[in-house]
């Protein structure tokens, strides 16, 4: 049982990112106490929503200048923080090297938050975002679980350097970070694991490959057809409470997986379509998987990824988050409308 006082700072990593923005969100609302180390505090472009943010809402906010391969950098912001979220780590599918864009701000920076945790004796509670790519590396890989359900005793075994590497990532963090928590007993650890995260952000222009995916169903890349993927949905809002109750619930403890319900690329295409008719080029149909096998590779999907992934169910047990967390869900026909609205207001779609 893990008592937070609300009263003292607490410290939220990759502030200016699309997660934690929400998360920041939901803090300041309710009247506390932020301490944000981002990679530079000078650039408005990403700190000025947070700004607004904190002049609109009860909270306050304090940036620092910290990176997650500047080993100590996060020290000076988390002192005096009982409260720590941990989710700065890159999402990007658009990568030139895996080890250096991803595995190593992951892994080293994950090592290098907890080791500023292990020396702020404040501190009694790091909430990490890891990800539902950690229980889950391939949708074939459901195949052989109980049901064919994926729930928080699973973990990801076939991502690696060169298959998944986001995955692989997320996988590799989140282990490091058990195994750090384990070593001692003043701080628990409680772990966030969200599927695809989706909804408005607190900035329209988000660089999260959540906004690349999403932009695709209505710019045309994706008019000629897409693949048969079915695909775990949850709401950014929704994600960031769910980091909001494993901060503030004394009892939470373990993984949490945060999906509200999965849909095909299709799917999630006929609701966009269903509000918004033609006015958009949505793609109308599925391609059949031995073309997207062939042509994959042409526009980043490489046929490993093809062979394991397109055509199976998607299926995760949230339950936990319900019972343990208290989380309700937003539904995706209603979130991935607003995000899509969201996008038109900002002129994502013009020409
Ligand atoms: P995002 O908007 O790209 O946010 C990533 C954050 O990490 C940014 O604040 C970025 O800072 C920071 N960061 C990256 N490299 C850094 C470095 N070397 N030093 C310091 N900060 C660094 O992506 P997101 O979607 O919000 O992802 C946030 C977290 O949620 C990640 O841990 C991701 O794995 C997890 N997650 C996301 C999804 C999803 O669908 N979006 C699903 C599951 C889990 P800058 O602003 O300076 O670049």
């Amino acid at each position: 049982m893990t008592q937070i006082n609300k009263k003292m700072p607490v410290l939220v990593t990759g502030a200016t990112g699309y997660v934690a923005g929400r998360l920041v969100n939901r803090l300041l609302e309710a009247g506390l106490t932020v301490h944000a180390p981002v990679r530079d505090p000078n650039n408005l472009d990403k700190t000025r929503f947070l700004r607004q943010l904190a002049e609109e809402l009860p909270g306050q906010i304090r940036f620092f200048e910290a990176d997650l391969l500047d080993g100590g950098s996060y020290d000076e912001a988390m002192k005096g923080c009982e409260l720590v979220f941990h989710t700065a780590s890159p999402f990007s599918l658009q990568f030139k090297d895996a080890q250096k864009d991803l595995i190593d701000p992951a892994l080293l920076g994950t090592r290098n938050v907890l080791g500023s945790v292990e020396r702020t004796p404040t501190v009694k509670r790091v909430v990490l975002t890891s990800s539902c790519a950690a229980v889950l590396g391939d949708t074939v890989d459901l195949l052989s679980l109980p049901n064919g359900t994926a729930t928080e005793e699973h973990w990801n075994s076939t991502s690696s350097l060169t298959h998944q590497p986001y995955s692989f990532s997320k996988t590799l963090a989140e282990k490091e970070a058990w195994h750090l928590n384990r070593a001692q007993n003043r701080w628990d650890l409680v772990v966030i694991n969200p599927t695809l995260v989706l909804g408005p952000g607190i900035n329209p222009r988000g660089t999260s490959e959540s906004f690349h995916i999403f932009r695709q169903l209505g710019d045309g890349t994706m008019k000629s057809g897409v693949p048969d993927l079915d695909i775990g949905l949850v709401d950014v809002r929704d994600v960031a409470q769910a980091h909001y109750l494993a901060g503030f619930t004394p009892k939470a403890q373990g993984r949490h997986i945060v999906s509200a319900k999965s849909l095909t690329v299709l799917q999630m295409a006929q609701v966009l379509r269903s509000h918004y008719g033609d006015a958009y080029p949505f793609p109308q149909k599925q391609l059949p998987k031995w073309l997207v096998w062939l042509v994959g590779p042409l526009v980043g999907m490489p046929r490993k990824m093809v062979r394991r992934n397109v055509g199976y169910p998607w299926k995760v047990d949230h339950t936990k988050s319900k019972t343990e967390l208290g989380l309700t869900y937003r539904e995706p026909e209603e979130f991935l409308v607003e995000f899509f609205q969201q996008m038109i207001d900002h002129g994502t779609f013009q020409k």
